[in-house]
Formats: structure tokens, C-alpha cells, sequence
């Protein structure tokens, strides 16, 4: 299956869902994951990536990297990179911060405005997309590799 919709009706249900996915990468395994978040602000994409981090056995906290651009957790058998490129004025900056090495087995990506990367990010497993219905939000999710495809089998 390459498309999944479903309601996250609270802001624990959508940590609960980034935890679930930290479970996958886990157990399937995956040794690598880019995901691309769309949703306006306020959509849940830290509180998803939130959820991930934690899922993968981050114990502080997780703060948005909305001026750093990235903030990496170093973990005990992988590293996540949580990207939020809102404020990039130009996507030739991530040559600058060596972002290909970020991309390299064992290392989750979650990128926030990925379309700020256009061109230089790699190609995305997954697109997950946020959107408000109501008091809730609405995840859809699509998977672009085959690696997007067994995440979505397992949740289904
Ligand atoms: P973004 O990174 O997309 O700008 P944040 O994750 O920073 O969004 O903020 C999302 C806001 O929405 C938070 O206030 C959070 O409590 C709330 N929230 C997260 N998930 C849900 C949900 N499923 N239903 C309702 N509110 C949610
Ligand atoms: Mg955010």
C-alpha cells in the first residue's frame, strides 16, 4: 500500500504515532528514513518528531530548531536529524552545514519545509502530511521507496 489517511485526534495520539513510527524503524528494520513533514504551523510536525525521538530512546527534550535548522540527536545505535527549514533563505546553505553527512545509514531524517531543500535534500521515503480537521488533525501519509511502502503496511 502507498497511501494511508487517518484522524489523530490530540496532541498524545500524534506523539503516540511518532513513537509507533520509531517502533517500525525498529522492528522491520529500516537502517535509514528521510521523511518530509507538510502542514501549515501549528499542524503537528515537531510534536510527530517529538514523539519519534523520544520513540527511539531520547530521554530530554525536543525542542523545534526553527533557527538552527537542525538539531541532531546522537543516540545509542542510530542518529536523528530533526530539520525545520522554514527560515532558509536559500538552499545551497545546506551544502554549507555539510548536510550530506547526514544522510548516511543509521540516521533518521524529519524535515520540516522540505521544499525550502528543494534540490539538494535526498529523495524522501515518506511525505507525511498534516492538516487541521476541527479541534484534530487529519495525517496522511505517502510512501515514495519501498522503505515508505513497509512503514505504511505495518500500519495498516
Ligand atoms: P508544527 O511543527 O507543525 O508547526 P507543532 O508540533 O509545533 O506544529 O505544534 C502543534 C500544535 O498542535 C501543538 O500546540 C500541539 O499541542 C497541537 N497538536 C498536535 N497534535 C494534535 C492533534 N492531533 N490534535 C490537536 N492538536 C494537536
Ligand atoms: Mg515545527
Amino acid at each position: 500500500m502507498k497511501r494511508l489517511q487517518f484522524i489523530l485526534e490530540n496532541e498524545t495520539a500524534t506523539v503516540a504515532f511518532g513513537k509507533r513510527l520509531a517502533e517500525l524503524v525498529t522492528t522491520i528494520p529500516l537502517d535509514s528514513l528521510v521523511v518530509f513533514l507538510n502542514g501549515d504551523l501549528g499542524a503537528g510536525k515537531t510534536t510527530l518528531t517529538r514523539g519519534f525521538v523520544q520513540g527511539m530512546g531520547h530521554l530530554g527534550n525536543v525542542k523545534s530548531p526553527t533557527y538552527t535548522l537542525v538539531e541532531p540527536y546522537e543516540l545509542e545505535s542510530c542518529r536523528v536529524f530533526h530539520f525545520d527549514l522554514y527560515r532558509l533563505a536559500d538552499p545551497e546553505e545546506l551544502e554549507y552545514m555539510g548536510i550530506r553527512d547526514y544522510f548516511q545509514p543509521f540516521c533518521y531524517s524529519f524535515i520540516e519545509w522540505p521544499e525550502k531543500g528543494a534540490g539538494i535534500l535526498p529523495a524522501e521515503d515518506l511525505i507525511i502530511d498534516l492538516e487541521y480537521v476541527e479541534q484534530q488533525r487529519r495525517v496522511t501519509l505517502m510512501a515514495k521507496s519501498v522503505r515508505g511502502e513497509q512503514i505504511i503496511n505495518q500500519l495498516v
